[in-house]
């Protein structure tokens, strides 16, 4: 019978020592050896617990404990000012946009680099007019950028969500003008070197 199978639980071995055997503990039992010598040590236990002498603490023994326990004062927990969920959202999304937006320039850079013949050929048609301005205009962009603390940039882009827009915006500029300024100097380095 399958009802057999398994040992005994906690349970049913304090209702058999309880004289209040289930049906399946008792025919489990006329066949397990395991659960009978369980049975038995547990009888055991309890003949020996039920052999210990009684002690009954005085009535002064909580008193006396009390006596000697120190209440300290409760520790006043920091302030803390929570974040409200719609501003770590808006931290959240920044981050992430500016994460996506940082791996896929890098990652472009990186096939641009390996395969600059492919990626000329995607830039020339859309940068080809107006290219020798967009280069100008990186380079003026550039000298001034690198004069702002870029901290302090990454800090107002995450306190203020909506400044980095355009931030995301002008790098998938500068990706477009660091290829406009690839061809250039990839197809007409005499022209810079004299400037
Ligand atoms: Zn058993």
């Amino acid at each position: 019978m399958m009802t057999t199978a398994a040992h005994l639980t906690t349970d049913e071995l304090d209702a058999f020592l309880e004289d209040h055997p289930t049906p399946r503990a008792t025919s489990h039992l006329a066949t397990c050896a395991e659960c009978q010598m369980m049975v038995t040590l547990d009888r055991e236990v309890v003949y020996h617990l039920g052999a210990l002498p009684e002690h009954v603490p005085s009535y002064r023994f909580a008193d006396g404990v009390m006596a000697r326990v120190t209440v300290g004062h409760p520790v006043s927990a920091p302030v803390v000012v929570p974040a409200t969920p719609r501003a770590l959202a808006a931290r959240r999304r920044v981050l992430v946009a500016g994460g996506l937006t940082g791996a896929a320039v890098a990652g472009a850079f990186g096939w641009a680099i390996l395969n600059p013949a492919a990626a000329l050929g995607f830039a020339s048609p859309a940068l080809q007019q107006g290219g020798h301005a967009l280069w100008a205009g990186m380079q003026v962009g550039l000298s001034s950028a690198v004069d702002q603390p870029v901290l302090a940039w990454v800090t107002d882009m995450v306190a203020a969500p909506m400044r980095a827009i355009p931030i995301l915006v002008g790098a998938a500029g500068a990706y477009a003008l660091a290829l406009t300024g690839m061809r250039h100097l990839l197809t007409e380095p005499a022209h810079h070197a004299r400037g």
